[in-house]
């Protein structure tokens, strides 16, 4: 196996960027950990000094990546994530629109049998434990990705925070678009209150 404490990926050592990966995620993650590496190679492929935002194509184990070893995060903005399921991000020039798109290669996969089985769920999870599974991702590194020069042409643009209501019912605030009440007093809301439950605050 690689030398794990002279590596240096997203700017600190491996070791340190995995202990990082099990404090944010509670374990080590051979998702993560393959996301560390993607993470890495568009970094490396935009180079230093460039303000890029972030777009993820799946929202397993991915967005928590770019979180961790990037600035860009859902709530600053600066992380889109699509729920498409491919495993792939892409780094980009907010100004300039010019960026990488790296993703897991799955021809090149196929040379590390346990990583394609895993990542195309053909094993039942019994058959690939973590340990397993983390030692296969890091021993193929970056040889299972590719990547591309793109331009963004769509997803790039910045959510702007709208007007703000006041809910008649629930007294709450929320986003004017939903109406004159909101969302969840008009019935489409994603809970209810139980009855055994009182208002707390405080
Ligand atoms: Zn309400």
């Amino acid at each position: 196996m690689k030398n794990q404490h002279l590596e240096i990926t997203c700017g600190r050592p491996l070791a340190q960027c995995l202990e990082e990966i099990e404090a944010f995620h509670g374990f080590k993650a051979p998702g993560m950990v393959l996301g560390l590496f993607m993470v890495h190679r568009a970094r490396e492929q935009m180079g230093p000094g460039v303000e890029a935002d972030a777009i993820v194509e799946t929202r397993h184990c991915l967005p928590d990546a770019v979180q961790l070893f990037t600035p860009c995060t859902v709530g600053n903005g600066w992380l889109k994530i699509l729920d498409w399921d491919k495993y792939a991000l892409s780094l980009y020039d907010r100004h300039t629109r010019d960026g990488w798109r790296v993703w897991f290669d799955l021809e090149k996969a196929r040379a590390f049998p346990v990583l394609y089985q895993w990542f195309m769920r053909l094993a039942p999870k019994k058959a690939l434990p973590l340990e397993t599974l983390l030692e296969a991702v890091l021993a193929a590194g970056a040889e299972v990705l590719s990547e591309r020069a793109i331009q963004v042409t769509d997803f790039y643009q910045r959510q702007k925070k709208g007007g703000i209501n006041l809910c008649p019912d629930c007294g709450e605030a929320f986003a004017a678009v939903q109406g004159e009440r909101c969302l969840a007093c008009q019935g489409s809301g994603y809970y209810r209150c139980r009855r055994d439950s009182s208002l707390r605050s405080g």
